[in-house]
């Protein structure tokens, strides 16, 4: 730490306390970290490392798959740890706040208490912050349904680079008065500003689950089937869950606890979810969709689930995606493409890794969303070339016109990759915006933009 840095380290030890500040030794994190209690003390920090050119990174749940979170130079992290209240749950207008560093699954289960659904939900749940979900714009499981975390922030409290706090707690659905403030920082990954509090929109908990695992032998179909649940599932329609066979004969392989639902053999799998209002009703639909889907030919092989043992052990078998790491070397993508360009986009990446030594190419999706996860390496580590893959598969994206990053942000591991889905103009635009936002560069630097535009 140069001389520079301890004498701001002890302004920032006088504005915060002796509690507010950690040291930890770290390789890849922040080796101090500043634990700010409110708002004011967020905007002290960064008033005091503003003018001292002290380079800062907000800190969540650090579950983000993009090192957004890691240091690459003497940056000091920024906790909202204990910044974690709930600070309302407003029933009447279907709203909760809550400050940033509240960890999801505590907010969800806030919610539910008062019989109303927080909308978001990932595997990190217990880990990950809401303000976390709010920089990276988390998607997971339900967005078919919901939409992204974008679509559920009503409100937003930010604390800007030279320390000004920006209250937009709005919780009016409607509320048309000029640029929405709040987009700018929802997906900014902490480049733009500090989020504090968070307006929530809240929902209906639904009544009734139902899912199917269904078998299906073209991607045509695939295409069919999700059109067929989406107009007549009545907008209940909560996850259409794709599984290539890489991954479903190695999940449900003889020495694996996960027992396979329906045979190998299907160039697909589809796990369905549809979540409504009314249990007994909703379980007749549901039967009769999937029925209509299967005269239709757009399903070869179905199981229906009729209890919740059940429900779970087919989630688990969409979810166990720990167990590749057991399988051999890979970057794990996450990308996007549209519907009608993705039967090309898989079949281009498993052709080009047949020609690469003990392959492992397994692919799974949020398909409604348009979002495939795309593990693509080798069983050896002798022939895993992570440059290669990437490579390949940051080029066919290009070529696709899909996204580099679907759901997990840009951070450190994407930014020199941003151009393969983003024009220049857009990128410049982005860099206009850091620049009037931020013009120290003090807010998580040398992350998401490519850094020829730092
Ligand atoms: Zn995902």
């Amino acid at each position: 730490m140069s001389e520079g840095n301890s004498s701001v380290l002890e302004e920032l030890a006088q504005l915060l306390g002796e509690n507010g500040i950690r040291q930890q030794p770290d390789d890849y994190l922040p080796e101090v970290v500043l634990k700010p209690e409110t708002t004011e003390q967020v905007s002290g920090i960064l008033k005091i490392c503003s003018a001292a050119g002290q380079p800062l990174i907000p800190i969540g749940g650090k579950t983000g798959l993009v090192s957004g979170h890691v240091r690459t130079g003497d940056e000091l992290g920024l906790s909202m740890e204990r910044m974690n209240a709930i600070e309302e749950i407003d029933v009447t207008n279907r709203t909760m706040t809550v400050q940033a560093g509240c960890i999801l699954q505590v907010a969800a289960e806030a919610a539910q208490e008062k019989d109303l659904l927080l909308p978001l939900d990932l595997g990190a749940r217990g880990t990950a912050t809401v303000g976390g979900n709010v920089s990276t714009n988390a998607g997971g499981n339900m967005v078919i349904r919901y939409g992204m975390t974008r679509d559920m922030v009503l409100g937003l409290e930010v604390v800007l680079a030279d320390g000004t706090i920006i209250n937009s707690l709005n919780k009016m659905l409607k509320n048309n008065t000029g640029y929405d403030i709040k987009q700018w920082f929802i997906g900014a990954e902490g480049t733009l500003g500090v989020v504090t509090r968070v307006v929530l929109r809240l929902r209906p908990h639904p009544r009734s689950q139902n899912i199917a695992f269904v078998a299906v032998d073209s991607f045509t179909n695939v295409q069919g089937l999700l059109h067929h649940l989406d107009s007549r599932a009545g907008g209940s329609l909560s996850a259409f869950e794709v599984l290539w066979p890489e991954f479903y004969d190695y999940i449900t392989r003889e020495e694996s606890t996960h027992r396979p639902p329906l045979p190998h053999g299907s160039p697909y799998y589809v796990l369905v979810e549809t979540q409504g209002s009314d249990e007994s009703g909703d379980a007749e639909k549901f039967e009769t969709i999937l029925e209509e889907a299967m005269e239709a030919g757009l399903v070869s092989d179905a199981v229906l689930t009729r209890s919740q043992s059940e429900r779970n052990a087919l989630w688990e078998i969409r979810d166990d995606v720990l167990a590749f790491f057991n399988l051999g070397f890979f970057v794990p993508f996450d990308v996007s493409v549209t519907l009608d360009k993705m039967e090309d986009f898989v079949r281009d990446i498993r052709a080009a890794m047949k020609q690469h030594e003990d392959p492992i190419c397994v692919i799974f999706g949020h398909l409604g969303d348009c979002n495939l996860h795309v593990f693509l390496g080798s069983r050896n580590v002798e022939t895993f070339d992570s440059d290669a893959v990437e490579e390949l598969c940051y080029s066919t994206v290009e070529r696709y016109q899909g996204s580099i990053s679907a759901e997990h942000g840009i951070g450190i591991a994407k930014r020199e990759k941003l151009a393969c889905s983003r024009s220049p103009e857009e990128i410049a635009l982005m860099a206009t915006m850091k620049k009037t936002l931020d013009p120290g560069n003090i807010l998580n630097p040398n992350k998401l933009l490519p850094e020829a535009f730092t």
